[in-house]
């Protein structure tokens, strides 16, 4: 390959031939959407993140927070070793000291205060771990807290409970089908900006537009022009707080 090419380096680092460039395909972890990344990277640095064309799920689209994926990885307060708090101050440690710490300091707190008194917080991005995945239900299990949160019991939980008593466990949910749909209507939600969330559907403008081009109709119910409604055939504004009329007139 000619190492003619210079890819423009983040400002503070020095210009880096188109020889020394890997390119690395991979989905970003943010959230459900999964959407393909092509990162260009060198000698450890992240030379660029856009989205991945030949993905067959998001076809190249990222959001906004995909393409910022290389202001987290460079971030100066991105954690990137445990932190431990002594004197008031959080000092560096290795993860074995992290671990005798937690060995040292959790158990008699869970003796005086109860199991209650521990909880815990998992991001979205674990969900993209095996190792994660297969061992935070076991960690959970082994704390025995009732207090979990999530990603999910911030912004979805009442679905996965509907979820659960409609088809038999939390994470049996159905998701509208865009790609072969005639009428889609949308109750109070903005795919347009989170892609769906659950529903996972990356690139949902370009799903839109593919269903209005085969002769389908969109059709959004939202007290507000969200960018779902801009897009669509049709949008019913609707006053807020009237959503179980709404719902009890169908
Ligand atoms: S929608 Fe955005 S945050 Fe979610 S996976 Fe795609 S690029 Fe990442």
């Amino acid at each position: 390959m000619p190492n003619a090419e210079t890819l423009a380096p983040a400002p503070d680092l020095a210009p880096v031939t188109a020889a020394a460039v890997t390119t690395a395909h991979r989905i970003c972890p943010l959230c459900e959407a999964c959407c393909g990344l092509e990162i260009k990277h060198s000698a450890g640095q992240v030379i660029s993140i856009r989205g991945h064309a030949a993905d067959v799920f998001s076809h190249g689209y990222i959001c906004p927070k995909g393409a910022s994926l290389k202001d987290l990885h460079e971030d100066p307060d991105r954690l990137r070793t445990p932190l431990i708090k002594r004197n008031g101050q959080f000092v560096e440690a290795t993860w074995d000291e992290a671990f005798a710490e937690i060995a040292l300091r959790l158990p008699p707190l869970i003796a005086a205060h109860g199991r209650d008194a521990v909880a815990t917080s998992i991001g979205n991005p674990a969900a993209h771990k095996m190792g994660l995945l297969m061992y935070f239900a076991r960690l959970m299990k082994g704390l025995g807290t009732r207090n979990v949160y999530s990603a999910s019991t911030l912004d979805q939980m009442p679905k996965q409970l509907q979820a659960g008593l409609m088809f038999g466990h939390w994470l049996s949910l159905p998701v509208p089908d865009i790609e072969r749909t005639d009428f889609m209507l949308i109750l109070g939600a903005n795919p347009m900006v989170s892609n769906g969330s659950l529903w996972t559907v990356p690139d949902f403008r370009g799903k839109a537009k593919a269903l209005r081009a085969r002769g389908g109709r969109m059709v959004v119910i939202d007290p507000r022009r969200s960018e779902t409604a801009a897009v669509a055939d049709q949008h019913l504004f609707i006053q807020p707080g009237s959503d179980v009329f709404c719902s009890w007139a169908w």
